[in-house]
């Protein structure tokens, strides 16, 4: 906060809605650079944030995506989503960061440069390091200004993940939020440490993490799935006036209580035998590792019932490497 701004509030409190040292009134669509540290190169890195406040008060809602860097189909799932909505009938409030981790998504990385991994490092603090830093930065100015906050990932690189989402299902409005959101599977997880939802969450917000496609890729149904979802969502919260654009069709959706991976019994090569999406019976063949030459093969099975929700890529494993993931769906 500036000293300007202060100063300001101190002689009179404020009662409109501020992000940084930018008053967003209402019927606007406002873009806001959030001053986060220097470059070494000197000038300002900033966090570029768009604001749609509606005439109408409602809800607060974030959207934020590339937390990971790296992860970039979320920043298509957002930027598609804001194409749909129209400030003259929105109810409520949408604040838009589609590149939270802005050091990481101009690096290819995962990670900020001092190395951390951001969904580790919420709340973050005002003098701690890069990371910290940038964490406190979107609690005080973001998500501690929101009531809902969706947040879009992709699978770690060398892996594919089915469009997901992972909520605390145990809440009964997260539960209706993510049913609302209707991912083709919705998997009951409980928060990390240090992560935004576990975060916010506790800070009495509800958010939906949603997972889809790989690192450093655009996957097509993975955005086609957030978009619809964030459309839904906003018309489920009654954000959405008449000019909203149509969700699309309904798929198979499946619940899920939790999740596990299938690991490699051996090393060597995997030739996969399924795909994401695909459901699995305690016994099903899910592929073959074997040598370069072929040899000494043998067939991995799944130990787990359930759905396809991520593969591994590559198909070089090691003994223990993480192959299949499978989430136990409900009925
Ligand atoms: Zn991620």
């Amino acid at each position: 906060m500036s000293e300007k701004r202060r100063r300001r509030e101190t002689t009179h409190p404020r009662t409109g809605f501020w992000i940084g040292d930018t008053e967003v009134v209402p019927g606007s669509v406002v873009d806001i650079e959030l001053e986060m540290a220097r470059l070494p190169t000197r000038g300002p890195m900033t966090l570029p944030v768009r604001v749609f406040r509606g005439r109408i008060e409602g809800p607060k809602i974030w959207l934020s995506a590339a937390i990971h860097g790296d992860e970039l189909s979320g920043i298509e799932i957002i930027r598609r989503a804001l194409e749909g909505i129209d400030v003259h009938s929105l109810r409520g409030t949408v604040i838009a960061v589609p590149i939270v981790n802005v050091h990481g998504f101009l690096n290819r990385t995962r990670a900020l440069p001092d190395g951390r991994d951001l969904n580790r490092s919420f709340p973050g603090s005002r003098r701690g390091s890069l990371t910290a830093r940038l964490a406190w930065l979107f609690m005080s100015e973001i998500a501690s200004k929101c009531d809902y906050g969706l947040d879009f990932h992709t699978a770690t690189s060398d892996r594919i993940n089915l469009p997901q989402l992972r909520a605390d299902l145990s809440d009964p409005q997260t539960r209706a939020l993510a049913e609302a959101f209707g991912a083709p599977v919705t998997i009951d997880a409980r928060t990390r440490d240090g992560s935004l939802r576990e975060v916010a969450t506790k800070r009495g917000a509800r958010v939906l993490l949603f997972e889809g496609g790989e690192a450093q890729r655009f996957d097509e149904a993975s955005i086609s799935a957030g978009v619809d979802g964030v459309h839904r969502v906003l018309e489920y919260l009654g954000m959405h006036g008449h000019h909203r654009r149509k969700a699309g069709r309904t798929r198979r959706r499946y619940v899920a209580t939790g999740s596990s991976w299938v690991r490699a019994p051996r090393s060597g090569l995997f030739r996969s035998a399924v795909h994401n999406g695909e459901t699995v019976s305690v016994g099903d063949e899910l592929g073959v590792i074997a040598n370069a030459f072929g040899d000494d093969a043998i067939v991995v099975r799944s130990k787990l019932a359930g759905v396809i929700v991520s593969m591994a890529l590559n198909p070089v494993v090691h003994q223990g490497d993480a192959l299949v993931h499978v989430a136990f769906v409900e009925g």
